[in-house]
């Protein structure tokens, strides 16, 4: 009998909601009170910090050391006006989290006494013991250490009792180890590139930012259940369990009323959130039971990332105050609905123009369209670099799963934008253009806005989609650091961009006006990117093989996903603007294949472990009392008439053997075939190894341990079931 997941279900009955207790009725009193933000600044910083600071965040400019001084001391008397103790470097080293290392403010002096200090040294730049960071061999190779770099552009916050202070994180050879500097460096690239193809439109553009609005899913699920699933505690996911009999079929729980447990939870973490000037403004509960949404204004993207990284921290931390495990793995539990993070990408000017909004005059839609039709071409062009941006081994569950996005890479724009760029396409004659073609290309352009009106297309098959105002890229992972996304959009659009503007200029160097340059590029931007668009059921078989057919990737597994990476296209991409060295991809296709493997290999061991020690003898205790049941019917009713009697018992006692047996045997080979795999040198093809050889084995594993759980006494099923974790209060 398994004790522990009685004792945790009779535990969830007794939980009861908290009362949240808010720092004020109005959220404006609090927004931001955590952030050391303009207003701030302004307020514990001298007028030469303050001015310099400022310059750095919104010009790029260097601060010198002695001003770094200045604005340490503000920092540290802000914080400690706050009753903070300890600051911290905070980064994204490419491990998926955030990572910290906390220093207290106090330093000892003399007569055994200590005195609070932080100087400017301290704020520009330290060394973490970063050894245990990976780096896909850069530091090893070139015995350099990693050191944290203060980004001014981002502000420094509170968590708890300590100062954060966001930085980058690079090696001593300027190699970076993280997501934030190749993130900022995209982000730079396609400001310069975008800045330069919108001074065909308005010459007051001077400034082009990448915005993302994120949408984060996760799955709550009480503690006392999740400690009672050792592989949920470890890997994140179940690794069996069958799907409850009730689960998503009547599409009842999407946007129905959120549980009150729940409810309390996300008001508590709404209010850290708003502290911390996160502006999470939508929460729903999602497709599968237990399964929620949040969502914030969208933001500029590098904001948005560190954002989403302190709300995933966040989600943790408060979850644990109301006994809820927040699960933010893509596929906690198979048969329900997985997790994602729609990443929802435009590009803002300083003119607080949204280049991917339809204008209100044809000058302003050709805008528009210049926009759109680049995205397209250039996610045609570098689909694949789109889809390693996703690529994880806990995305490998999601994707093509028909209930995410395909692994297959595609745009879907609605019928209208559809027809309006199969006019473009047609009407555009070689040689030059009439003023008649021109006045009807024009009239044409100029309905976009009522066209969009209509627009109540929501393909929601679709891994890139255009949403009326924005792309929204559907395939990213709940547990990503949207930065791998975003980097890869923005490299993207920062080449796309670039040739745009040398190909349009070259047509006006030969004659062409303005406007006619511009369409007659966009005419072959449109033909040349046709194949990555599709209209239809994304999830349908059908669009794997007319995918196929247009000669589209369909990289399914994390592996394959990542070869793009060795691809002299890709190195081109990344080292032609700027954002990652071929050393560093190599580095970092280092890291993702060993992450990718070490997560298989943890899984596999969980697995093995959970079996032999839990589910088999669960299953034989069982199996042992039908046999006492049998021998008991012999007794009784002789032999022969205790088999008929006893037909049932019978079958079930043959049955668990078989799983039994199965589950052990294929337990033994995947050991075995671990064993194999781990002699293998080479980081790829080990990461082959465990995709191909050792997967298999789980889900067979799988299925014979569901087996088991539908026809054991429910008494003896040792392990919390899915119906059971999924329960909602
Ligand atoms: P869905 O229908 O997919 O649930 P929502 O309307 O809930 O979409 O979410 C839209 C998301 O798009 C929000 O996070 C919002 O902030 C974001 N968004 C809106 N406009 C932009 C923009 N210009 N750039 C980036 N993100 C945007
Ligand atoms: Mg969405």
């Amino acid at each position: 009998m398994s004790v522990s997941r009685f004792r945790a279900l009779e535990e969830v009955q007794t939980r009861k909601p908290l009362t949240v207790s808010y720092p004020s009725d109005k959220v404006s009193d609090y927004y931001g009170e955590n952030v050391f933000n303009v207003s701030t600044m302004r307020a514990f910083l001298t007028d030469e910090a303050f001015k310099n600071v400022k310059k750095a965040m919104f010009e790029g400019h260097r601060i010198e050391r002695n001003i770094a001084d200045q604005i340490a001391i503000g920092m540290k008397d802000w914080a400690m006006s706050k009753g903070v103790t300890h600051y911290t470097h905070w980064f994204q080293p490419l491990t998926g989290s955030t990572a910290e290392k906390h220093d207290a403010f106090f330093k000892p002096i003399e007569d055994g006494r200590a005195i609070e200090h932080f100087e400017g040294q301290l704020l520009i730049q330290q060394e973490p013991d970063a050894s245990s960071f990976p780096n896909g061999g850069i530091r090893n190779t070139f015995e350099a250490r990693g050191y944290t770099a203060w980004d001014p552009t981002s502000p420094a916050f509170i968590m708890g009792k300590t100062l954060c202070i966001p930085t980058i994180f690079i090696s001593y050879t300027g190699e970076s180890l993280d997501y934030k500097a190749p993130l900022l460096k995209a982000l730079d690239a396609v400001d310069a590139a975008a800045t330069d193809v919108c001074q065909y439109f308005d010459k007051n553009i001077t400034r082009v930012r990448a915005t993302l609005g994120w949408e984060q899913e996760y799955f709550l699920v009480d503690t006392a259940l999740f400690n009672a699933r050792p592989d949920l505690k470890m890997s994140g996911r179940t690794l069996v369990g069958h799907a409850p009999a009730k689960g998503q079929q009547l599409d009842d729980h999407y946007f129905g009323s959120i549980p009150a447990r729940a409810t309390a939870f996300m008001q508590d973490f709404e209010t850290e959130a708003y502290r911390l000037g996160i502006p999470v403004t939508t929460r729903h509960n999602e497709v599968a039971p237990n399964q929620f949404e949040c969502a914030p204004m969208f933001e500029e993207a590098d904001l948005a990332v560190d954002h989403n990284l302190l709300l995933m921290d966040l989600l943790a931390k408060v979850a644990a105050r109301h006994h809820f495990e927040v699960l933010l793995h893509e596929k906690p539990f198979a048969g329900l609905n997985g997790s994602g993070k729609h990443n929802n990408w435009s590009l803002g000017t300083n003119t607080n123009v949204n280049l991917l909004q339809p204008g209100k005059n044809p000058k302003t839609n050709l805008r528009f369209l210049t926009f759109l039709v680049n995205t397209i071409k250039g996610i045609h062009d570098y689909a694949d670099v789109l889809r390693t941006s996703i690529a994880s081994a806990s995305n490998d569950h999601r994707l093509g799963g028909h209930e995410a996005p395909p692994a297959i890479m595609s745009i879907f724009i609605g019928t209208q934008l559809t027809d309006m760029l199969d006019k473009i396409e047609k009407s555009i004659k070689a040689g030059k253009m009439t003023p008649e073609d021109k006045t009807s290309l024009k009239l044409d352009i100029g309905k976009i806005p009522q066209l969009m009106l209509d627009n109540t297309d929501r393909n929601r098959t679709s891994p890139f989609a255009f949403t009326g105002n924005k792309f929204e890229f559907r395939a990213v992972g709940s547990t990503a650091n949207c930065s791998q996304a975003m980097i890869a959009i923005n490299t993207i659009m920062a080449k796309q961009l670039k040739e745009f503007k040398i190909a349009v200029d070259a047509r006006i160097d030969k004659g062409d006006k303005k406007d006619e340059a511009i369409l007659k590029e966009l005419q072959d931007l449109i033909k040349a990117s046709k194949k990555i668009r599709f209209e239809g059921n994304g999830y349908g078989e059908e669009w794997v093989k007319e995918a196929k057919k247009r000669g589209l990737s369909n990289l399914k597994d994390t592996p394959r996903a990542l070869q793009p990476m060795k691809t002299k296209s890709y190195i081109d991409l990344f080292e032609s603007q700027g954002v990652l060295s071929a050393r560093e991809i190599e580095s970092r296709h280092e890291i993702e294949l060993e992450s990718y493997t070490l997560k298989i290999q943890i899984e596999a061991r969980i697995l093995g472990d959970i079996c032999q020690t839990t589910i088999i003898p669960g299953a034989i205790r069982y199996q042992t009392e039908l046999l006492d049941n049998m021998k008991g019917l012999q007794d009784v009713l002789g032999t022969k008439e205790a088999k008929e009697a006893g037909a049932t018992q019978i079958q079930i006692i043959k049955e668990i053997s078989k799983h039994l047996n199965i589950i052990k045997s294929k337990v033994d080979e995947m050991v075995n075939a671990r064993k194999v795999a781990n002699k293998i040198e080479s980081t790829e093809e080990k990461a082959f190894a465990y995709c191909d050889n050792i997967k298999p084995f789980m889900e067979e594993i799988k299925y014979s341990s569901d087996k088991l759980e539908q026809i054991i006494d429910n008494a003896y099923w040792p392990l919390p079931k899915l119906r059971e974790l999924l329960l909602t209060k």
